[in-house]
C-alpha cells in the first residue's frame, strides 16, 4: 500500500488543527484496494470541520465500501497553511483514511453544496496532480466527478469536471462503478477516456459535459446539443423511491476534533413540497420520501449507543413536517437507551409546524438551539416567496418556546427578494421586536438573533428568471434594518456580506463561459471564498472583466420566458412551464399550498418518475393540511391562500397520498 503518512506527519506540528489530516475517526474505514476494485476518493471541497459531518458523503462512503468491486476513502480541502507546506514539499492531495495519494484512485468525486467552493474544487484537482481542465486529461488520469445540489447547474464547472451526478447518489454510484470497472479491466488504452465518458453519459442521472456542444449567438446561449445520437438531449435526475432501503450512514463518523453539527444525524425524510419559491433544495428533491418511524427509532438508538453522542438531530428540509413528529421525538426522549439525557434538535423548523407539544418534549431533556426561518418580513412578501406563515404562527411558536423555558431564538430572513419594498424589509425588524416582547413576558434575558442574507436566485426554481439585487441595493437595505433595530435591546442583527452574495450570483446561474472566471480567481489565490477572511470580491470582478463578461448580464438581469437557460438540458423533474406559471403567480403574490395534502399541481416531480410522496403516518393531520397544529394545542392557521387548481395533467386514478411507507409507482 502506498501511504504518504511519513511525509505528512512532519507537517502536522507546523499547521493549525492537525487533526484535520489524520483520519482515525470512529467509523473510519481502511479498505483494501485491489486492481479489480474501483477506487473512489470522496472529496468535500471545504475545510475538514465543515465537510466531515456531510451526510451525503458519509452515505456513499459506506455504500461503496460494502461493494465487493469498490473501495472508498475521504479527502477534504487542506487549509491554506497545510496547502502551502504540501506544495513546498511536493505532497499531493491525499485521503485521510489511509493517506494514499489522490492520483492512485480511479475517481475523485466532489460533493458540492455551495457555489463559493468552486475554486477549492479546482485547487483540489490541481493538488491531486491532475490537469485542472478535463480536456487536458489522458487515460492515465483519474475521472473527476461531482454531485450535490450545485450539480443542477453544472455548467460553470464544465471545464474541470468529467461527469456530474444529478439527483440522489445511492443507486447511481453502483452504475458508475460498473462502467469504470470495465474501463480499468480494459487497461485504459489510448483514446479510451472518450469511450468511458460516452458510456457514462448513457447512465441515467449522469451528465458528461464533454458529450455536449454549446452554441451562442452574441451573449445569448442558443442550444446545448448532444454530440452522439445515443446521448440524451435532457439528463433526468436519479431519484431513490424508498428511503427505507437506504438506512445510511449506519456507522456515522465520530470525529476526534471539533466539527460543525457534532451530534448524531438521522435523515427522517428527503424532499419537500411546501413550494417555497426561493428554495432550490425543496424544488430539486421532490417528491417527499419519509423514512418509517420504526427505522428512525432504530437508527437513533443504535447510533446513540455506538457513538455516545448525547444529542440527535432529525434532519430534513423541514423536520417538523414529518408525519407523526411528536411521536418520534417523544419516543426518543423516553427511550431507555437515552436514559432521559439525550437532546433532540429539529433543524429547518417551520414555525407553523412548531407546537407546544414538540417544545415540551424537546425541553424534557435539553433546550437545543431554536431557529426559525420566516424568510420574509411581511405577509405579502411571504406570499410572493410562498412561505405561507403568518405573523401569528411565528408569535405562537415564540410563545411555545419561551413558555417552555427557552431564552434565545434565531430568525433567518432573506432580503433582495422579488417585488420587495422597504416596508417588507422593515417588517423583519418588527417581527424580531415582537418576538422579544413575547419572550419578555416569560424572562428578562431574551435574545432574538436575526440573520439577514442577500437572495441569490437559483436554477430549477420559479425565481430562476429574476434579476438579483445589486451590492449597493442590498447594502442600502441592510442599513435600513440596522437603523430600525438600533435601539431594540434583545434584537441582535447579523447580515451576510452583499459582495459575497454577488460572487455567489455569478457562479449560480452562469454558463460554460464562467469556467475561465473560476480558473482566474483560483490562479489569483482565491480559495476558501466562502470564508470571510479569505473572500475577495475584487478577484471575481477582475476575473469577469478579464473574460469580457458583464456582471449585470449574468447576475442582475431579468430573464425572458423563452430564453434558453444554461441548465435547461438537465431535469430536476420539474416542468419548465410549471416553474414559469409559479413565477407569474409569485409576481401576483399568490400562494400555492403544500401539494402533499392537496391536489397535485403537476409540477412533474412525481408524474415524471412514477413515485409519489411517501409518508410514514397512516393518516394526514386533522384538517388535511400538514403542520397547522390544529390537533396539537396551537391555533390552526387559516391561511388565505389563493389556491390554484392543477394544470389538468393530473394522473387518472393515482393516489396522491401514499401511506405506510410503500409508495412506489401508482
Ligand atoms: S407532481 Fe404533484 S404531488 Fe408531486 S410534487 Fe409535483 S405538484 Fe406535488
Amino acid at each position: 500500500m502506498t501511504t504518504l503518512w511519513p511525509r505528512i506527519e512532519p507537517l502536522l506540528a507546523k499547521v493549525q488543527k492537525p487533526a484535520r489530516y489524520i483520519g482515525c475517526e470512529d467509523g473510519a474505514q481502511a479498505p483494501v484496494h485491489a486492481p479489480h476494485k474501483v477506487a473512489w476518493l470522496l472529496a468535500y471541497p471545504d475545510a475538514y470541520e465543515i465537510g466531515l459531518p456531510n451526510q451525503g458523503l458519509q452515505i456513499l462512503y459506506e455504500i461503496l465500501n460494502e461493494r465487493a468491486d469498490a473501495v472508498a476513502e475521504r479527502s477534504y480541502a487542506p487549509w491554506v497553511d497545510m496547502e502551502a507546506l504540501m506544495r513546498e514539499r511536493g505532497v499531493p492531495l491525499f485521503s485521510v483514511d489511509t493517506h494514499r495519494p489522490a492520483a492512485e484512485f480511479d475517481l475523485l468525486a466532489f460533493n458540492l453544496s455551495a457555489e463559493l467552493v468552486y475554486t477549492n474544487l479546482v485547487n483540489c484537482i490541481d493538488l491531486a496532480g491532475v490537469p485542472v481542465r478535463a480536456a487536458d486529461r489522458g487515460p492515465e488520469h483519474l475521472l473527476v466527478a461531482a454531485g450535490g445540489h450545485c450539480a443542477f447547474n453544472p455548467e460553470p464547472l464544465a471545464d474541470f469536471v468529467d461527469l456530474f451526478v444529478i439527483g440522489d447518489g445511492e443507486e447511481v454510484v453502483a452504475d458508475i462503478t460498473e462502467v469504470v470497472r470495465e474501463w480499468k479491466a480494459s487497461g485504459r488504452t489510448l483514446g479510451s477516456r472518450e469511450r468511458v465518458l460516452h458510456e457514462l453519459a448513457l447512465v441515467q442521472g449522469v451528465y458528461v459535459p464533454s458529450m455536449y456542444d454549446v452554441s451562442y449567438e452574441g451573449e445569448r446561449l442558443v442550444a446545448v446539443t448532444p454530440r452522439y445520437a445515443d446521448v440524451p438531449e435532457r439528463v433526468e435526475k436519479r431519484t431513490i423511491s424508498d428511503l427505507n432501503d437506504w438506512p445510511y450512514p449506519k456507522n456515522q463518523l465520530v470525529p476526534l476534533t471539533e466539527v460543525v453539527h457534532d451530534r448524531l444525524n438521522v435523515e427522517i425524510f428527503r424532499g419537500c413540497t411546501r413550494g417555497c419559491r426561493f428554495c432550490q433544495a425543496g424544488m430539486i428533491t421532490r417528491p417527499v420520501r419519509e423514512r418509517s418511524s420504526a427505522q428512525v427509532r432504530t437508527m437513533v438508538s443504535r447510533g446513540l449507543e455506538r457513538t455516545g453522542y448525547d444529542e440527535v438531530s432529525l434532519t430534513s428540509l423541514s423536520s417538523a413536517d414529518y408525519s407523526g413528529i411528536e411521536d418520534v421525538v417523544g419516543g426518543i426522549v423516553n427511550d431507555p437507551v437515552c436514559q432521559g439525557s439525550v437532546g433532540v434538535s429539529l433543524p429547518s423548523l417551520r414555525v407553523d409546524a412548531y407546537t407546544v407539544g414538540i417544545a415540551s418534549e424537546i425541553a424534557k431533556v435539553r433546550r437545543t438551539g431554536l431557529t426559525f426561518a420566516p424568510e420574509g418580513g411581511t405577509w405579502r412578501m411571504r406570499q410572493v416567496i410562498n412561505k405561507l406563515i403568518r405573523e401569528e404562527d411565528l408569535y405562537d411558536a415564540a410563545e411555545s418556546a419561551f413558555s417552555q423555558g427557552w431564552q434565545r431564538m434565531k430568525l433567518y430572513f432573506l432580503i433582495g427578494l422579488p417585488t420587495e419594498t422597504d416596508e417588507d424589509v422593515l417588517g423583519i425588524a418588527e417581527l424580531a421586536r415582537r418576538c422579544v416582547s413575547i419572550g419578555r413576558e416569560h424572562t428578562n434575558r431574551v435574545t432574538v438573533s436575526t440573520s439577514v442574507g442577500g437572495f441569490v436566485p437559483k436554477p430549477q426554481t420559479p425565481f430562476q428568471w429574476f434579476g438579483q439585487d445589486t451590492v449597493g441595493e442590498l447594502s442600502r437595505k441592510v442599513n435600513l434594518l440596522r437603523d430600525a433595530v438600533r435601539r431594540d435591546r434583545g434584537v441582535a442583527l447579523k447580515w451576510h456580506d452583499p459582495r459575497a452574495t454577488l460572487a455567489e450570483g455569478i457562479a449560480s446561474r452562469g454558463d460554460r463561459r464562467l469556467g475561465p472566471v473560476i480558473e482566474h480567481v483560483w490562479r489569483a489565490g482565491g480559495t476558501f471564498q466562502e470564508w470571510s477572511e479569505h473572500f475577495d470580491v475584487r478577484l471575481w470582478e477582475d476575473a469577469m472583466a478579464a473574460q469580457g463578461l458583464s456582471t449585470d448580464w449574468y447576475v442582475h438581469r431579468h430573464r425572458a420566458e423563452d430564453e434558453v437557460l444554461p441548465w435547461d438540458h438537465l431535469s430536476a423533474g420539474l416542468h419548465k412551464d410549471f416553474l414559469w406559471q409559479d413565477w407569474q403567480e409569485a409576481l401576483r403574490a399568490g400562494g400555492l399550498e403544500d401539494c402533499r395534502w392537496t391536489p397535485c399541481y403537476d409540477c412533474g416531480a412525481c408524474t415524471g418518475f412514477g413515485i409519489e410522496h411517501v409518508v410514514a403516518a397512516t393518516t394526514p393531520p386533522a384538517g388535511g393540511s400538514q403542520g397547522t397544529g390544529q390537533d396539537l394545542g396551537v391555533a390552526a392557521s387559516s391561511v388565505p391562500v389563493a389556491f390554484r387548481s392543477g394544470t389538468g395533467k393530473r394522473r387518472q386514478g393515482a393516489a396522491f397520498l401514499t401511506q405506510n411507507g410503500v409508495g412506489v409507482g401508482a
